[in-house]
């Protein structure tokens, strides 16, 4: 399950990105990863989108 948007998929689609934060694993489905490309790839947490 998305931790953004709440979108669920079978398994976790290639496209999903995994992120730790926090010590626990979050997952983030592929359009909330366009949306968040910059801030995702700048290792911010998710609470600061
Ligand atoms: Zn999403």
């Amino acid at each position: 399950m998305c931790s953004r948007c709440g979108a669920t998929a079978d398994g976790l689609p290639v496209t999903w990105t995994c992120s730790v934060e926090n010590g626990g694993r979050l997952y983030f489905c592929d359009d909330c990863v366009r949306a968040h490309l910059r801030a995702i790839e700048s290792r911010l947490d998710s609470s600061w989108w």
